[in-house]
Parts: structure tokens; sequence; C-alpha cells
């Protein structure tokens, strides 16, 4: 197990290929005009509306109608695309990146990221399946197929009453990971792990709305301190006016949402329901998110302590909402211990003041002990301490003031000023750094005393010459004012420092050009609705993590491929003709011309060709690709031509884990990246719907 520190932030995004890049603004742009095709197909046609159903933000899988009066715009887009060109970019920051990346892929080891820092360690992959197979057999039984199914159709049956089983996917199985706890004593003889589940219910994106309601309720009734932020904490700290016998009990619920079980949650739904309404099938979506399988070696399992697959697992959707309704509940019913007005709750970390003598602090912590103990939870406390560190802030009644902290060991690190993010993020960051600690120190001593190692840190990142100065900022709760709401179409391009042209711009200028003020559309296309906001290219811990599936998915994007041909002489790809999930290209010689024919497949490209041949012999089916077309005419025309066949990339095609799928994106790759005299694909080809995809939906399911 050799230790990789990396000594920069991995948020960090390094230089992609130009293909990658490419592929990405391709989906983007689609995705983009499909929805103003949307927009647009309901502002000509009011009477067809379908707003009145909520959908909680879970996307229309029909394809949008084409609409005449985009036609302009939508061309200039694709050429958008086209017209891509790029440099190199050499910069100190990018080629460490780029040298790292290089090492990564070299890996043939698992890079398995340190739970709490920075570090990578590089384990041989027999080394993590031994891991992998300790840690998720100590808390995990096998489960079964018939298990994941039960699931799969009670989600059916919840997304079909909510009329959105053809917008939601069945469960999705992502393999389980482990981080490595490094900072523990003996880690190298003994490490010790977290293991983490990713597999996440879509059930539990509906599940949050509905428990941000009732959390929100139930606050404003109970008005317990739930605390969202440290700046929370710290405006509760100020109003206390603390004596000489004013002490803080600090403590923490061990493995706060693992051992929330059904009956504990139970029991705060229906106290909320004194303070809300929640419906049966309200209580049903947030118990039905709660239900989870773990995937390890492709197969399924569940927690050994229980017989049903409820589980509140740290990357959930509405994990962090659970865990909230559940505090408020267990606050209102520590009252008596605590007046509710003393004590507060961040997820599983708690704080209280008391104005008593050691002795009774002592007996109240232990009250408070016996309390989490009935509700089925456990924690440690400390009593009559005078500092306290919580989430990033040390609170200090002696000395009534409150000031950053950190804990020892963590380095700060943040994004390089050289990283692939737009300039705009970048900029912001220190500013923001500035702002931050200035509210978590209460004043400017204190402040002083904490800047240095974030100077130095932002200084690494490339921010020279950074010096902060302390500016609190006032009421920074209530930042966010009332904004009238207009309706935006947002174009979400990804940034790349080696794209040569200014994406933005050419954007905005094509909004201009297309949709005049005389323009039946430019009410709701202009500059004040159509707007970009830049996404960003893959960072450095997704590259790794990517890097971990390939290797130990075995994943070469690759399937077997052969010749089944029974005249090996007739084959169209010698020894390649079996391949599937491949983007194929069509060459169409002439005497005169050579045409190219871009097309995909995700069964064996044989069955494509037979296909594609049977288009070519029966005039009835002259017209079923473009290529069948062109075949016809030369055909009509009596000119004799030769066709040739070749595979241009495999690729996976859409998978519910990676929600993109990597066969269409090609197609429409090398259709777009294709000379314009040759092709004869259809650039109306480029706006379609994955076919791919349609299958994961829950409507699907049975
Ligand atoms: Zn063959
Ligand atoms: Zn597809």
């Amino acid at each position: 197990m050799e230790k990789l520190s990396l000594q920069y932030s991995t948020k960090n995004i390094p230089i992609p290929t130009n293909s990658e890049y490419t592929k990405k603004l391709i989906d983007k742009v689609e995705d983009f005009i499909k929805r103003l095709r949307w927009r647009v197909f309901f502002f000509l046609k009011p009477a067809t509306t379908d707003h009145t159903k909520e959908t909680y933000g879970f996307k229309s899988p029909k394809s949008p109608p084409f609409i005449p009066q985009l036609k302009g715009f939508e061309e200039d887009m694709l050429r958008l695309i086209e017209d891509l060109k790029f440099c190199k970019i050499n910069s100190r920051t990018q080629n460490k990146l780029n040298t790292d990346l290089k090492k990564i892929q070299n890996e043939t080891n698992i890079l398995v990221p340190a739970d709490k820092t920075n570090n990578y360690y590089s384990v041989p992959i027999q080394q993590y399946k031994k891991l992998m197979q300790d840690n998720v057999t100590t808390t995990y039984k096998r489960s079964d197929e018939q298990m994941e199914r039960a699931n799969n159709l009670k989600a059916k049956e919840i997304t079909d009453e909510l009329d959105l089983s053809d917008r939601i996917q069945a469960l999705a199985p992502k393999p389980a990971y482990v981080t490595l706890k490094d900072h523990k004593e003996n880690f190298r003889n003994h490490p010790t792990c977290r293991l983490i589940n990713p597999t996440k219910s879509d059930i539990g994106i509906i599940s949050k709305k509905i428990l941000d309601r009732i959390n929100k309720n139930i606050l404003q009734a109970t008005l317990v301190n739930q605390w969202k932020n440290s700046t929370a904490v710290i405006d509760w700290f100020k109003n206390i006016q603390p004596r000489r016998s004013t002490t803080f009990i600090t403590f923490d619920v061990v493995n706060f949402y693992p051992t929330i079980n059904k009956r504990l949650l139970h029991k705060a739904i229906e106290f909320a329901k004194k303070h809300t309404t929640i419906t049966p099938l309200e209580t049903e979506i947030i118990f039905h998110a709660k239900s989870t399988l773990l995937f390890h070696n492709d197969t399924p399992w569940q927690k050994t302590n229980a017989d049903d697959l409820f589980d509140v697992t740290m990357g959930s959707y509405d994990g962090a909402e659970t865990c909230e309704l559940v505090g408020t509940y267990i606050l209102n019913e520590i009252r008596d211990i605590i007046p509710k007005e003393n004590i507060g709750l961040y997820r599983d970390d708690g704080l209280a003041f008391i104005n008593k003598p050691a002795r009774e602090a002592e007996t109240i912590k232990k009250q408070l002990c016996e309390k989490f103990r009935q509700l089925g939870l456990q924690i440690t406390a400390d009593a009559n301490v005078k500092t306290v560190n919580f989430l990033d802030v040390t609170f200090d009644l002696n000395k009534r003031e409150y000031r950053p902290y950190s804990k020892p060991g963590n380095k700060h690190l943040y994004v390089h000023t050289g990283s692939n993010h737009p300039s705009v993020i970048t900029n912001r960051i220190p500013q923001s750094i500035q702002t931050r600690l200035s509210n978590i120190s209460s004043n400017e001593d204190v402040f002083s005393d904490a800047k240095d190692d974030y100077e130095k840190a932002l200084q690494e990142a490339g921010h020279i010459n950074t010096t902060l100065t302390y500016s609190p900022s006032n009421n920074n709760n209530n930042r966010r004012q009332q904004q009238r709401k207009r309706k935006i179409t947002w174009f979400n391009p990804p940034y790349s420092q080696h794209v040569k042209a200014n994406i933005g711009k050419k954007f905005l200028a094509l909004i201009d050009k297309n949709f005049p003020k005389e323009n039946e559309l430019h009410k709701i296309c202009n500059r004040n609705t159509l707007k970009i906001s830049y996404s960003c290219m893959s960072n450095m811990e997704t590259i790794i993590k990517a890097h971990n599936n390939k290797i130990l998915n075995n994943d070469t994007g690759r399937t077997p491929e052969t010749c089944n041909c029974r005249r090996k002489e007739d084959c169209p790809l010698p020894e390649r003709c079996t391949a599937k999930n491949v983007v194929y290209e069509a060459k169409v010689h002439t005497q005169s011309e050579e045409k190219i024919y871009i097309g995909l497949t995700a069964t064996s490209f044989k069955t494509r060709y037979t296909s594609h041949k049977a288009s070519f012999t029966h005039r009835a089916k002259s017209n079923q690709t473009e290529l069948s077309k062109y075949i016809w005419k030369l055909k009509d025309d009596g000119s004799p031509y030769t066709l040739t066949w070749r595979i241009k990339k495999q690729a996976q095609p859409y998978s519910p884990q990676s929600k993109r799928c990597n066969l269409c994106l090609w197609e429409k790759y090398f259709i777009i990246t294709a000379d314009k005299n040759t092709s004869l694909n259809s650039r109306t080809e480029l706006i379609s719907t994955c076919r791919h995809k349609m299958k994961y939906f829950l409507s699907e399911y049975g």
C-alpha cells in the first residue's frame, strides 16, 4: 500500500482531450435545445400546457417536437460545435496535472482515497477486494434478486400514483467502495475503512422535497435549534449571557445515520404530524426512499440486523433532511432536561450550555445519555467544558469569543488559479474565504491570528500576494433577496481553457441575430430569458474514481468479437463482424465521388449490417436510412459503386449508473465533425432522444 500524496486540491480540473470536450458540448447543446423547444412549444400553443403536475424536477423523456421557427438558431448552435478550434495550454499547473493524469492511467492498482485527508493509497486489486469483502460482511448479508425486484415494484407503484413512472428509473446498482481511515493508529498493519454505498433511490429526490416542507413547518412551530451552518451556531452563542457557572455540554450521536431505525423515524413522523399535515402517500415515499440495497460483487446485500431494506445512507438524496426531522423530534424530547433555547443540533453534533454547578452538570449529561439510549441512539458527551470546537468554530466562554477552528493535521487546499475552471470561479475564492473567516471570528485580533494558514494555502493555489482583511458582513443569513422570478432557460456549455473561441460571447450574439425585436419569439428568446452558465469538465477526483471502476470491472469498453460468417470472403468486417456497441462508418465509392455514412448499433454489427443490406435490395425499405436512399439513387442512375464498412468506435450505451450514453454521443461526434461535402447523415439526427435509455424507466419495469 503506497501513499500517493497529491499536494493540491483534487477539485482541480485538467485540460480534457478535444473529443472529450466536443462530446460534452454536443450533450449540453442538445439538452439546451430540447428544453428550448419545449418552452417555445408551450408558448406557441398555450392551451396544451401541462404544468399542473408536480414533477419534482424529473424531466420528460419525450422528444420535443421540431419547431420550424427555431431551425435557424439550432443550425447556428450546431455550427458552434463544428467550428471548435483548440490550442495547446502550457502552464505549470496543467503540466503537473497532466503528468499525474498519465500516472493514473498507467496505474494497475486501485487508488483508494483517505477518509478525511487528501491522500490516496495505491492498493493492489486483490488486497482491495479483501478489504471490501471484510467490510461488507461485517454489517451486511447477502440479499437476493427477489428483494431487489419487490423493491422496484414498490417504487413503480408509488411513481404510478404520482404519474411519474415514465420519468423515474429503477434502482441503479452502483458498486460499494471504501475509503481508508489513515489517521487511525496502526493504520499500516491494520487498515480500517469507511464503507460507502453509492446506490441511491431516485425516490429520495421526491422524499427530500417533502421532508424540506415538513422540517420547515415543524421548526417554525417548535422553535428548537436545528442548525444549518456555523453562522447559526454563532448567532445562538452571541445570545448567551455567561455567568461564572456557565459551562458547555457537547455531544455527538454515534453513527447517527445508520442507527436511525424504522421505529425512530416513525415516532419522528408522528410527532411532526402534530404540527403539519403528512399524507399516507408522503409517509410511504419517505420510507421507501430509505429502502436501499448495497451492491458488491454484482450481488445485492442488505443490513444484517434487519429483515427489510431500511437503511439511511450518507449519500442518499434525503439523508440530511431525514436526520433533521429526527433531530427536531429529539430536541423536542429532551426539552425537559435542557430548555430548548439552550441546546441545538447540527446533524450528529450537539451543543448546549447550562448555568449549574459541576456536579449537576454531570447529572444532566447522564440524563441526556439515558434519554438518547431510550430512543435507540448512543451519544458520547462531555460536560463542564468552557471551550469547545464545534464544526469549524472554537467557542470560548471564558473569553466570550469565537474563532476559526480546523482539525489538527488538516491542510487547507483550494482550487488552483491554473485549474481548468472558468476564471470567475477561481477569482472568487479569496473573497469568499475572507468573508467566511471574518464571519467566524468574533473580532479582528482573532481573525489576524488565524489568517496566516489560509493566506499561505491561497498563495500555494496561485493566488499570489493575496492578503486577507477582516470584513464581517452583516445579516449574512438573509442575503438572498426577493427577486422577481423570471423564467430562464440555461445553456451550460463545458468550460475549457484550450477552446479558442469565446463560447459565451458567441452564444449571446446568436440570440441577438436569430431573435431580433421583431421576431415572434423575441418575447421568450432574448438575453434575459436565455442565459449561459458554464459547466466544468471532470476534475481529478472524478477521474480517479473512473479509473478505479475501470480496473475493478476489468472494463476495457470492448466485447469479444470474431467473425461468424459462413463465407469469410463475404464478411463486411473481417474478424470483427460480431462486435457490439459500435459506431460504424459506411463508405460509398462511385466513379465520381465518395460518400460517408455514420451509424450506430447496440446489438452486433452483423445484425445491423443485415438490415442495411435488406434496405438496399427491397425498394419498400429504400427510405429506411440516408444511406439506403443514396444507394437506391445510384442504382436508379445505373452508377456502379463499392461499399466498405469500418468500425469507428466501440462505446458503452446508456447506463443508469453513468446517466449518459457514450454510444449516441460518439455517433453525434462523428457526424458533426465529418466533412460536410461527403457526409450522408442528416443534421436533424443530432437532436434526437437516446433510445437506449427507455428500458430503465420504472414504467417499463415488470
Ligand atoms: Zn464476418
Ligand atoms: Zn443512446
